[in-house]
């Protein structure tokens, strides 16, 4: 299965991680977002799904780290989030 984490100032972050609901919200949209971007994205040769890390170190500085099981899955992951 696809997995999608979030890493927001060095802590890995859920959604009960947030202390207001406009934060939670927008980490929401921004996990659904990435989730419908990349949902086909599949590795036919090893049948692995990407691992996408999430970080910053706020909501609105983060960056999308990708990591895979081989070059191909990683680039046509990140080809899906451009
Ligand atoms: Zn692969």
């Amino acid at each position: 299965m696809l997995d999608i984490s979030f890493q927001i100032n060095g802590k890995s972050t859920n959604a009960s991680s947030f202390q207001n609901e406009l934060e939670s919200a927008v980490y929401e949209e921004i996990k659904e977002s990435i989730k419908q971007s990349v949902r086909l994205v599949h590795c036919s040769v090893h049948h692995e799904y990407p691992k996408i890390i999430v970080k910053g170190k706020d909501l609105n500085s983060l960056s999308i780290e990708v990591n895979g099981c081989c070059d191909t899955l990683i680039e046509s992951t990140l080809a899906k989030l451009q």
